[in-house]
């Protein structure tokens, strides 16, 4: 990286380290300043930090370490159980990688993470991202974990106008430049990615606060609020269906299994029809196991942002007799739900449908 000389770079890794000595916060997984970092926690909480926030993350995170304290308890658990334990979450073949990735561990590696960033990629679930954070942070080995906060401080310390993501290469470039040889991997590792958290904010950067102030081409330029740039994201499609609140004489309502692979795969949901891009084709739709009528729609719908297109699910309550099951329905009494791995989105439309059923 020519941008930044070889020789400044000493001091702005001392600079971060010393204010990341200073302003660390306290997380769950996070070792205390000294100690050394659980390999099972540092992973766990890797994993379920993509795409979502700190504090979502922590009750969870509390959760399984609650259930299953070591990794070799993960593995021997069932994945239904693993699936309710992260329900709501999101991203649930995350969810499946993980329990897969605790048993590879047991089985093959004798119940230890393997230190290295290359026998970490071998892992299901890992990526080049979760790998390098893994090694650095548990093993303290250098490796530089590229995350969304890293992206921002780097393409605004570097003042990289190049949207993201073709700005990718050379975020990771700079990235490894400002890393390259620092002394603590793993505090390196924590502390780039909190002063993108916590002062190199994408709105109103805390600039000074900043430990990097001094040298910082974008602060200079004043243009520290508009970096990164992206390219407009193109619009997602839409899809329609509607989603059922069905009840028996016992009060049970039927939710279902989803066997199919891909979206959702191993959660329950209440039954639903298939999910159509054509509003009308959609509306039209019905559930083939229930007989006659006696379906109604509350007038509520359920909106749902899925990675590559967005969904609304109209939701209807079914009154008549709903004898015979559809492949993997169950009945549960509603105060049992929370019991089975059901998708926000599901969760949700339960909440909906069990204040206006009736
Ligand atoms: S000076 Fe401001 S813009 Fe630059 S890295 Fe620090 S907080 Fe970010």
């Amino acid at each position: 990286m020519s941008r930044t000389k070889k020789t400044d770079v000493k001091g702005l890794q001392a600079g971060l380290l010393g204010w990341f000595d200073r302003h660390r916060r306290v997380m769950p997984w996070r070792a205390a300043k000294g100690k050394r970092a659980n390999p099972y926690h540092v992973w766990l909480s890797e994993i379920m930090l993509q795409q979502t926030t700190v504090v979502t993350v922590g009750p969870y995170f509390m959760k399984f370490i609650g259930l299953w304290p070591t990794v070799g308890d993960l593995a021997a658990a069932k994945l239904d159980d693993v699936l309710t334990a992260w329900a709501g979450l999101g991203y649930y073949a995350r969810a499946r990688n993980l329990h897969k990735c605790a048993q590879v561990v047991t089985s093959l590696h004798g119940g230890r993470f393997p230190a290295d960033e290359q026998a970490l990629l071998e892992l299901p679930g890992i990526g080049p991202y979760s790998a390098a954070a893994i090694a650095s942070i548990a093993f303290d080995r250098p490796a530089v974990a590229v995350d969304g906060n890293v992206e921002r401080v780097v393409s605004r310390f570097l003042n990289i106008e190049e949207p993201l993501p073709q700005s990718k290469p050379a975020i990771r470039d700079g990235a490894a430049l400002l890393a390259a040889g620092n002394p603590r991997p793993g505090d390196f590792t924590q502390a780039f990615m909190e002063l993108g958290a916590t002062v190199c904010t994408p709105r109103k950067p805390r600039c000074g606060l900043c430990p990097w102030q001094q040298d910082c081409k974008a602060r200079k330029a004043g243009n520290a609020e508009e970096l990164p740039r992206k390219l407009p994201k193109k619009a997602k499609p839409a899809k329609f269906g509607k989603v059922y609140w069905i009840s028996n004489a016992k009060g049970q309502v039927m939710i279902q299994k989803r066997t199919d692979k891909g979206l959702y795969e191993g959660m329950y949901q209440l039954p639903t029809t298939a999910w159509l891009t054509d509003k009308k084709a959609a509306a039209g739709l019905g559930l083939d196991f229930l007989k006659g009528k006696g379906a109604k729609a509350l007038g509520a719908s359920v909106k749902h942002s899925f990675t590559h297109f967005d969904l609304s699910l109209e939701i209807w309550q079914y009154s008549g007799r709903a004898t015979k099951l559809p492949a993997g329905g169950i009945w549960v009494y509603p105060d049992e739900l929370a019991s089975y791995a059901l998708p926000s989105l599901m969760q949700k439309a339960a909440r909906l449908a069990a204040g206006t059923a009736g």
